[in-house]
């Protein structure tokens, strides 16, 4: 093996309670895991935010010595020119080699501009890493999750922000390292753009649970005329809803389901564009995957790469679902189904 002199350093902006969400710790637990493959490296940690202090208790037993923080009001909202302010002098100030940042949307607008400042290269949404010998190899996907690619540069510094749900939460316990104030002058032209408030999307906003351990998926179906030659889209949103409810599972659709509402058909009230799961849709990761009243067809199933266990309810024995693309399935009705597990977590 083949002794470095790789500077790694961690770098995140803190959230509105000063402390660092799942995903930061994530790729926290990334950047410890990069520093015990690549022999002869060091970790340092760099965070910006209205507050830092707090964050410091989840670096323990992380390894980093030091903890840089840009702390101040200034420093509070996802701002462009304070938050590439921020994370210059952080890169800076540690004299990294290596930057490893969660792919947040906030990270994502800043950290590019960052690359720039610093004479470095950036990748995104890294999902995997090896050191070969002391080289650094990083994997990611291309082409909506059809290609997967291995990259190293010899470029330094090299930014890389990891994707949310790959690696392991980093879980500190006891007092983490010391922190280092490093101050920035802030100019009234860098704190010009105000932020006013966070406006989340309706309808989906409270159905869409990145966290959850079930992704729970409808389809058409549901809204299709059933054996009694009816529609019944009130008793479908009942259930779904009372569903999502009780067991806080992330709710995905069909493309065939959130685009009726443009064609006129009947729709779930809650059901937007931002639930599709699929080739254009999104590719969610959860530990499991429930699929309802949808065929199955490879657009939609490609967005169910990230799921472990998947499991399908459809009539109809022949659809998608039973060909391979689920580790399950139950033909039956999804409505008589799901009243009833329903019914079953009702009486937990
Ligand atoms: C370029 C391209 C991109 C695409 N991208 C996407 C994408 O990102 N995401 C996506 O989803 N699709 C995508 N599609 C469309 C995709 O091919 C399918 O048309 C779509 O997924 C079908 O949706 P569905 O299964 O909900 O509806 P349907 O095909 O109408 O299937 C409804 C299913 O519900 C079942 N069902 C009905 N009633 C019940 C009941 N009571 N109980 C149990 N089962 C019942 C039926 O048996 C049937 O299988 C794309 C297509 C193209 C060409």
């Amino acid at each position: 093996m083949t002794e470095t002199n790789e500077r790694i350093l961690f770098l995140s902006p803190t959230d509105e309670n000063g402390i660092l969400p799942r995903h930061a710790l994530e790729a926290l637990g990334a950047a410890v895991e990069m520093a015990a493959k690549i022999p002869g490296s060091t970790l340092t940690v760099g965070l910006w935010g209205k507050q830092t202090e707090g964050a410091a208790a989840s670096l323990a037993g992380c390894g980093a010595q030091t903890c840089f923080a840009v702390s101040g009001d200034a420093f509070g909202d996802a701002r462009y020119s304070t938050d590439t302010a921020a994370a210059e002098a952080l890169v800076k100030k540690s004299g990294a080699t290596l930057v490893v940042a969660p792919a947040t949307s906030r990270v994502a607008r800043a950290l590019p501009g960052v690359a720039s400042r610093v004479g470095g290269r950036i990748d995104t949404r890294i999902v995997g890493f090896e050191a070969d010998g002391g080289k650094l190899l990083v994997k990611r996907w291309y082409y909506r999750q059809r290609m997967a690619a291995t990259l190293t540069r010899t470029h330094r510094p090299w930014l890389l922000t990891i994707d949310g749900g790959v690696f392991p939460a980093w879980k500190g316990e006891g007092a983490g390292p010391a922190v280092e104030a490093v101050p920035i002058e802030t100019s009234s032209a860098m704190t010009r753009t105000k932020v006013e408030g966070v406006e989340a999307a309706a309808g989906s906003a409270q159905t869409i649970r990145p966290d959850a351990d079930l992704l729970f998926v409808a389809g058409a179906g549901w809204t299709k005329k059933q054996d009694d030659g009816a529609t019944h889209v009130p008793e479908a949103e009942k259930t779904i809803l009372e569903f999502l409810e009780r067991s806080q599972a992330s709710l995905g659709g069909s493309k065939s389901l959130v685009e009726q509402g443009g064609e006129g058909g009947s729709v779930l009230s809650f059901m937007t564009h931002l639930n599709q799961v699929g080739q254009t849709g999104a590719s969610p990761r959860h530990p499991k995957g429930l699929s309802t009243c949808c065929h199955g067809e490879e657009p939609h199933v490609v967005g169910w790469r990230f799921i472990a266990e998947r499991r399908a309810v459809n009539k109809d024995p022949g659809c998608g679902w039973a060909r391979g693309k689920a580790d399950v399935l139950y033909v039956a009705d999804a409505f008589e189904v799901m009243a009833k597990v329903n019914a079953l977590l009702g009486g937990k």
